[in-house]
């Protein structure tokens, strides 16, 4: 039996303690992952407090891995013990729908969250399935890895997804964990980039990470300024926004993409669409194959999440951190 250590809540929004689970015989199709950093997400937040009602207990959150495999099971035929690898959000898909037949693994109805119903990453262990264990390009850093297996995938997805073209001018909504990793690959892809952001503080390491200019979000004044020039507007924030200024935003044939996970329904008005011939779309996280591909770019041009470390023992610490808003940008937690 393999004793896995951990940090779990017990319950909606506790506070997470160490916690021990032992693993069950290792698949035929699965390997273990020995963790050396874990990065912190806004979803593990949003699963500790059960926002979505799909949280089970005890639970080990945990979603942005970077490992080293230790074991692989009898079936396994790419990996072998001693592989970096990434596993984000995802940990096992069927192999066999359409989806996954696709290549679009992410969109089986089946796949599995690697913290859903299962024991994720703030631990010094994690199982998965040999798919979503993502072999890391060699020379990537580590340290800032984590990120880049859920966050980074999430909004890289969206550039491939709507077709963005390095002589667009496109636009990302709230420069958090989310958007100043959109940030960094738009300004690389050769975009013009503009940053929407309500806090004035933020300005000039927004203009560092490479957008070309910084909107207040709060002042209309500013948004309105900008009609009717974006071809691409990428939306990482959960609040209800004005949807429709943004829309305004949009040149003719622009694509609106959101994925902050907005709880509200989000009020489009059809003519906005129509005139402009412009659309709205979503969607999660990305591929495998996508992943490899984004992480390969990340190394070619140097893209990394900017990190705050903690060591995992301190997790608490870190949620706080997160759940305040001081988070700059993203929190990383080292076994
Ligand atoms: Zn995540
Ligand atoms: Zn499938």
């Amino acid at each position: 039996m393999n004793k896995v250590h951990a940090y779990a809540a017990q319950e909606a929004g506790g506070k997470l303690n160490p916690f021990t689970y032992e693993l069950p015989a290792l698949g035929s199709e699965e390997v273990d992952i020995k963790i050396h950093y874990c990065g912190i997400c806004h979803s593990d937040l949003s699963m500790i407090k059960n926002e979505w009602g799909m949280t089970q207990y005890p639970l080990v959150p945990g979603h942005e891995i970077v490992g080293e495999v230790i074991a692989v099971g009898s079936e396994v035929k790419n990996l072998k013990p001693g592989v970096l690898v990434g596993l984000g959000w995802n940990s096992a898909s069927c192999m066999h729908c359409d989806q996954c037949m696709n290549g679009s693994h992410h969109l089986c109805s089946t796949v599995e969250g690697t913290i859903v119903g299962r024991h994720g990453g703030f631990a010094d262990q994690v199982r998965g399935h040999w798919s979503w264990a993502i072999p890391l390009p060699e020379g990537i850093d580590l340290k800032k890895a984590g990120p880049l297996l859920c966050g980074g995938i999430t909004v890289f997805n969206p550039i491939i997804l709507a077709g963005v073209k390095a002589t667009d001018r496109v636009g990302v909504i709230g420069i958090g964990g989310l958007g100043h990793m959109a940030l960094k690959f738009l300004n690389k892809w050769g975009c013009e980039v503009i940053a929407f952001s309500s806090n004035p503080d933020k300005k000039e390491q927004i203009l560092a990470m490479g957008a070309t200019k910084v909107i207040n979000s709060r002042n209309p004044k500013e948004l309105e300024s900008i009609a009717g020039s974006l071809d691409f507007i990428l939306n990482t924030t959960n609040v209800s926004l004005d949807w429709n200024s943004y829309l305004t935003a949009l040149a003719p044939q622009g694509k609106f993409h959101t994925v902050g996970a907005v709880l509200e329904p989000m009020a489009i008005p059809a003519f906005s669409l129509i005139m402009g011939e412009k659309t709205v779309g979503g969607s999660p996280l990305g591929s495998p194959a996508l992943t490899r591909t984004m992480l390969e770019f990340c190394v070619r041009h140097d893209i990394y999440p900017m990190v705050e470390e903690f060591p995992m023992a301190e997790v608490n610490a870190a949620l706080d951190h997160l759940e305040s808003g001081k988070a700059r940008y993203r929190i990383v937690l080292k076994v």
